[in-house]
């Protein structure tokens, strides 16, 4: 680093560096750091006035206006004597080679910011090796929430020569699946077409691949590889909200794609309308096909992508732990996916099965983060009169089956629903003991085994309580 520079830099001044790199590797993450980041170099400190450099003017405007106001502040809180910093184009012979080619990443990384010298290498990407050969028709499950998305998807990629929509909008929060779709789409295409010219991208990387065009003075370039493509899909358009050339941009490439009658497919986070910072006329027109909403997903939906994933991996796991896991992480499958990999992870690591117990300890953050704070009250309420017993005998002393059991039940269910403790649990059913508790979790789990009727009854009043 800095090796460069004929002035030699004070050690103290190296070291600080070497610190606020590594909190900006923390902070922006590997993918963002090593487009942009990775490649500043210290080149001296003059009084309290930093100055550094980057290899191009383009990596230097982009950085200057998108990450020096924070690279700054971190080297003044490392160093309370430096006030300013200053980036400059370094004077180099072999710079841009050494940086990453944009290509080498994969499609969910598509959130780099790629930089590139000179021509694009498009022309020999082949859209195969942009999609992520796990995201396949075949590995979707298909629920109330996502049916309408897969249908028009697979609509879509199954149109010979017509157009059934266009465009097909597919919307919803993050790690509902509808990168997944997109990628699907794109290998049906290929697969069933192989003639046809698919390409998919992100909308940042669409405004990436237009910034370097005009930088290039490559924009006629750039248009003709767009307007050229039988189905063009670009997901997160939200990202281009409010960027105005890339907008207009979009906008024409949109516009000669339909007019020539090829397929265009949007993935956005919210639905056209909700669009802000896009204009008129683009939301408008984003509205023109099917626009389909993916919904958050429901428990059976969960499930069932858990078993999907533990069949493919053929992975042997408790059944009631994938229960647990669709039960109590709601948020998202990407969500729900990385806490059964965690899970599974943990258990190869120490060589021991899962269990319920470990699996609620490995997974205690995010079970916190995804508690939907079903309470305990709550929780007796709806046993109570679901079993028509008083809401006082969950907490009194009355041992009678009649209202032992419902106790117990809701007890059971205290422990799955809720990330309370095993104390806490029973202090809130009438100042009772852990292992009263714990008695309890066993023996409902038990009696579920044999007692189609109970089980069945549980089942209702978890569904009932989580909706
Ligand atoms: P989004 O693009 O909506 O943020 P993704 O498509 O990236 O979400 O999905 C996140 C993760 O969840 C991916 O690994 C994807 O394979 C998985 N996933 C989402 N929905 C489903 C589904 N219905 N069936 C199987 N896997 C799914
Ligand atoms: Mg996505």
């Amino acid at each position: 680093m800095a090796s460069r520079d004929p002035l030699p830099i004070d050690q103290n001044h190296v070291d600080c560096w070497t610190r606020v790199r590594d909190r900006l590797l923390k902070e922006y993450g590997e993918a963002t750091f090593n487009s942009w980041l990775k490649n500043i170099e210290l080149d001296a400190v003059k009084g309290s006035h930093v100055l550094m450099s980057l290899p191009t003017k383009f990596l230097r405007d982009w950085v200057i206006n998108n990450y020096a106001n924070r690279i700054r502040q971190i080297w003044c809180q490392e160093d309370p004597s430096l006030q300013s910093i200053d980036i400059q184009v370094r004077e180099t012979t072999t710079p841009v080679q050494e940086i990453q080619s944009p290509e080498a990443t994969p499609p969910e990384s598509a959130t780099v910011i790629p930089v590139e010298a000179g021509m694009d290498k498009d022309a020999q990407d082949s859209i195969a090796s942009q999609l992520d050969p796990r995201f396949t028709f075949e590995n979707f499950v298909v629920g109330k929430s996502n049916e309408l998305a897969y249908a028009a998807a697979r609509r879509v990629a199954e149109a010979k020569d017509t157009i059934p929509f266009n465009p097909l909008y597919l919307y919803g929060g993050v790690g509902l699946g509808k990168t997944h779709l997109m990628h699907a789409i794109g290998h049906a295409i290929t697969e069933n077409c192989p003639h046809k010219k698919v390409r998919y991208l992100s909308a940042e990387k669409f405004m990436y691949r237009f910034i370097r065009a005009l930088r290039y003075k490559d924009t006629m370039n750039f248009k003709e590889q767009f307007r050229s493509v039988d189905v063009l899909m670009i997901d997160d358009v939200q990202f281009i909200a409010g960027k105005d050339t890339t907008q207009e941009e979009f906008f024409h490439t949109f516009n000669a794609l339909v007019d020539q009658n090829h397929q265009i497919i949007i993935s956005g986070d919210r639905s056209p309308t909700d669009l802000e910072g896009m204009e008129e006329r683009m939301r408008s027109r984003l509205g023109w096909g099917l626009v389909a909403d993916i919904h958050p997903t429901d428990y059976e939906l969960r499930l069932g992508i858990l078993q999907s994933k533990v069949e493919q991996a053929q992975i042997d796991i408790d059944g009631r732990i994938l229960e647990f896991l669709a039960h109590r992480i709601t948020s998202n499958v990407r969500e729900l996916e990385g806490a059964l990999n965690r899970v599974l992870a943990y258990s190869d690591l120490v060589g021991r099965a899962v269990t319920l117990e470990s699996t609620q300890e490995v997974l205690r953050d995010l079970l916190r983060a995804n508690d939907r704070r079903i309470t305990i009250e709550e929780i007796q309420k709806r046993v109570a009169e679901h079993f028509n017993i008083r809401m006082s005998d969950m907490h009194s002393s009355r041992r009678a089956r009649a209202v032992a059991r419902p106790r117990q039940v809701a007890m059971y269910l205290a422990k799955q629903l809720t990330s309370r403790s095993l104390p806490e649990i029973g202090r809130k059913f009438g100042g009772r003991d852990h292992t009263t508790v714990m008695h309890a979790v066993k023996k409902i789990d038990e009696l579920r085994e044999g007692d189609l009727s109970l089980s069945e009854d549980i089942d209702l009043l978890k569904r009932m309580l989580e909706n």
